[in-house]
């Protein structure tokens, strides 16, 4: 159910005008089917789509799909290929060199292909990392912070720890120079300690980008006490999952919770980490500010430009649609381009837009949030109006706090100055700050107790 952090896709339709928006695609070539168990890993339970399949992508449809998806993309100078999963390491190495034979082939003279693979990092040894570093390979690594909070979901089949494998893994990437990014989802375990979880990714891990993603899992009245169990194999009675239902397992985070997590992180980050580590949510929130199209489909207007295909060839509106209502069709019988562009697609993306609340049309900090993703549009607003965001008070709170630095960012940004600037305006107020004075981060702590003392995340783990 994770996401990796793509660099921006370059799409660009063959004839210059009207220009067709990018696109990417997320390819699960063994499905939903992984190593790990991970309790609130709703996509597990996307394997109940295709029962009775081996969950492999077959060496014919990879070669399809591989010349289809570059000749989706006409001229453009670079292609992404992303591989995600279920865990798609599972599919073993030769797999990948089979995928690159063939990127090879089919891409245009002087076409950049670039692969991104996000995986749980347990398979990954020194052989893999070698590959990953020699083909150019973007890595997302799935990693929720310190050992406790880490392991408290993230689980192999027999309901294990994993952090020590995830680690090892991480080892090996960084010894071989591969290129990384940290995807650490927020839950009811590790959400409470921002700074904490921030600093570990940053100081032990090595983390130089970071995307957090909020857990929020959504069921129904009647479903809830299956999902709270879990979604994996270990959960004897899951249900498939579906966007449907205003409920959530004890596991998801509150908009409160998303909304203090992110501003205990900012305001570390926006001290000593401006420029030199990248959190996703901030580059997003900083895009808007600054008038620029954000990377990230949550915080877009519209959406509807991010597709997943499955290992048999259907292609799904988005990564959280993997579902039938929104299944476009199969590669085997439509071209990719087809699909992408079809009215249901289309009008998928615009229901982002379209499909927004009053309460969120009139709401000041619109410009940045528009309404996040509409998986999580189950609650009601104040005026009784439904499609309000379940994180809504966290965005609006995060948004709002960051309204005065991200002005500031996007000022500098625009005489050309580096956004990093900031620091010194902050060390600076930090220098007359009395220890006894209220922190500026808004938790209700004195400064010297709050983002005024250094984070300990190893005792937090
Ligand atoms: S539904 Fe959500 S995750 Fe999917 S493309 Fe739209 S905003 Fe992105
Ligand atoms: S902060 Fe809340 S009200 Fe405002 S746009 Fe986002 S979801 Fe809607």
């Amino acid at each position: 159910m994770s996401t990796v952090w793509l660099p921006e896709p370059t799409v660009r339709r063959r004839d210059p005008a009207p220009r067709r928006p990018p696109f990417h695609l997320l390819a699960k070539p063994a499905g939903a089917i992984c190593n790990l168990d991970c309790t609130y890993c709703f996509f597990l339970s996307k394997e109940l789509l295709y029962e009775g399949s081996r969950f492999r992508m077959a060496d014919e449809l990879l070669q399809e799909y591989i010349r289809q998806l570059i000749e989706a993309h006409g001229p453009a100078p670079e292609v992404t290929v992303a591989w995600q999963g279920g865990e798609p390491t599972l599919m073993g190495l030769d797999f990948f060199r089979r995928s690159l034979e063939y990127e090879r082939r089919y891409a245009r003279p002087g076409q950049r292909i670039v692969n991104t693979v996000q995986t749980n990092g347990t398979l990954i040894d020194a052989e893999w990392a070698r590959f990953f570093r020699d083909n150019g390979f973007l890595v997302g690594l799935s990693i929720d912070g310190p050992r406790a909070m880490h392991d408290a979901y993230r689980v192999d089949k027999g309901g294990k720890p994993t952090f020590d494998r995830v680690m090892r893994g991480l080892a090996r990437l960084r010894d071989e120079g591969v290129e990384w990014n940290a995807l650490t989802t927020l839950h009811d375990a590790n959400a409470g300690h921002g700074r904490d979880v921030y600093a570990f990714l940053r100081d032990e891990c090595g983390a130089a980008h970071i995307q957090f993603i909020p857990i929020v899992e959504r069921t129904t009245a009647q479903d809830l006490p299956a999902a709270d169990a879990g979604w994996g194999a270990r959960s004897k009675d899951r249900p498939l999952y579906l966007q449907e239902g205003d409920q959530v397992t004890r596991r998801s985070v509150t908009g409160e919770q998303y909304g203090r997590f992110l501003i205990d992180v900012f305001e570390d980050w926006v001290r000593r980490d401006v420029g030199t580590v990248y959190v996703q949510m901030f580059d997003v929130a900083l895009a808007n500010w600054y008038g620029a199209p954000p990377s990230l489909c949550v915080h877009s207007e519209t959406c509807g430009r991010a597709l997943a295909l499955e290992h048999n060839g259907d292609v799904y509106s988005c990564d959280h649609f993997v579902e039938p209502r929104h299944l476009l069709g199969n590669i085997g019988q439509r071209h990719l381009l087809e699909l992408v562009d079809s009215p249901e697609q289309q009008e998928f993306g615009r229901h982002k837009r379209d499909g927004l609340p009053r309460y969120c049309r009139e709401c000041g900090v619109r410009f940045a949030c528009h309404g996040g993703c509409p998986k999580d549009r189950f609650d009601v607003t104040p005026d009784g109006e439904p499609g309000l965001n379940h994180l809504c008070p966290g965005f609006k709170e995060f948004f709002h706090h960051v309204d005065l630095p991200m002005r500031t960012m996007a000022a500098l940004l625009r005489e050309n100055l580096p956004p990093a600037l900031i620091m010194r305006q902050y060390a600076a107020a930090d220098d007359r700050r009395p220890h006894n004075a209220p922190c500026p981060c808004g938790g209700g702590r004195k400064w010297a107790r709050c983002h005024g003392r250094p984070p300990h995340p190893t005792r937090a783990g």
